[in-house]
C-alpha cells in the first residue's frame, strides 16, 4: 500500500512540474502547449488577415491560399521563427481583424493611405502598384479618366479605387465585395468601367474576353503589411523585409508572379 501511494505520489510531483514547465517556458501570446516543437514555430503562429480573391498577391489555388503576399509573409515568418497561419476574409474586414487582436497582421495589396494610419502601423513597403481602368472593349463610354465622370463605376468595396471613384464628379460607385464580381458586372454592361489595383486588373482582362485597361490611371501606390498601433512586430518585420528585399527574395517572389 505503501509502495503504491508513493508511486502515486512521485506521479503527481512529476505530472506538476511539467505542467509549470509548459506554462512558464512559453511566454508568446501566441504559443499553445500543442506546439509541434519546429523550429518554424518554436514562438507559435501569426494570423495573416488577407483576402484571397486578389491575384498574383493572394488567391486560391488547391484549398491553399498562394501568390505574392502569401510567399513574402511565409519567408518573413520563417526568419522571425513563427508559424504563419492565413485567414481569408473580405478586404473591408481586415483592418479591424488586425485593430481588434483577432489577426496578428494585414497584408492583402494593401496601400498605404494616410487615413489607414490613423488605425494601424505600417511597415516599410515591399512593393508598388497603380488603380488601373477596366472597359469594355467595343461600345465602351468611358475612354479616358475623364470620362469616369458621370458614369457608373464598380470598385471592391473599402479599396483605394472606392475612394479615388467617390471623388470622381457626379460619377455613381458601385461597390463590391470581390473584384472579379465588378469585372462580372462590367461584361454585363451592369457598369460602365471598374477601378481596380494593375497587377489584378491584368489578370481579370485575360479572363473576361472584350475587356481591356486603358493607359491612363490613377496615382502611384504604394503596397505595406499593416499591424496593430504600437505592435513589437513591426520593427521586426522591417528587419526581415529588408533582408529579403536585400538578399533578392522579394523580387525573385515578385517575378515568379509577374513575368515582365
Ligand atoms: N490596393 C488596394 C487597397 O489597398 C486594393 C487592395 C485589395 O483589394 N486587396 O485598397
Amino acid at each position: 500500500m505503501k509502495k503504491i501511494l508513493t508511486a502515486i505520489l512521485a506521479a503527481a510531483v512529476v505530472c506538476t512540474s511539467l505542467f509549470a514547465l509548459a506554462g512558464c517556458g512559453n511566454s508568446s501570446k501566441n504559443s499553445d502547449s500543442k506546439s509541434s516543437g519546429s523550429s518554424s514555430s518554436e514562438k507559435g503562429e501569426l494570423h495573416m488577415a488577407t483576402n484571397a480573391s486578389f491575384e498574383p498577391y493572394e488567391y486560391q489555388e488547391g484549398g491553399k491560399v498562394v501568390g505574392i503576399d502569401a510567399e513574402i509573409a511565409q519567408a518573413i515568418c520563417d526568419k522571425l521563427g513563427y508559424k504563419l497561419v492565413i485567414d481569408d476574409m473580405e478586404f473591408d474586414a481586415i483592418i479591424t481583424a488586425v485593430t481588434s487582436g483577432k489577426a496578428d497582421f494585414g497584408m492583402a495589396g494593401m496601400t498605404v493611405t494616410d487615413e489607414r494610419k490613423k488605425s494601424v502601423d505600417f511597415t516599410d513597403p515591399y512593393t508598388n502598384a497603380i488603380q488601373a481602368i477596366i472597359v469594355n472593349e467595343s461600345d465602351s463610354k468611358v475612354s479616358s479618366k475623364k470620362d469616369l465622370e458621370g458614369a457608373t463605376v464598380g470598385v471592391q468595396l473599402g479599396t483605394t479605387g472606392d475612394v479615388y471613384v467617390t471623388d470622381v464628379k457626379d460619377a455613381k460607385v458601385e461597390r463590391f465585395s470581390k473584384g472579379a464580381d465588378a469585372v462580372l458586372a462590367l461584361t454585363q454592361n451592369k457598369v460602365d468601367a471598374v477601378v481596380i489595383d494593375n497587377e489584378p486588373a491584368k489578370k481579370f482582362v485575360e479572363q473576361n474576353k472584350g475587356t481591356k485597361i486603358l493607359d491612363e490611371s490613377f496615382k502611384n501606390e504604394n503596397y505595406a503589411i499593416c499591424l496593430k498601433k504600437g505592435s513589437d512586430l513591426t520593427e521586426q518585420f522591417n528587419k526581415a523585409l529588408k533582408e529579403l528585399k536585400d538578399d533578392g527574395t522579394v523580387k525573385k517572389i515578385i517575378d515568379k508572379y509577374i513575368k515582365a
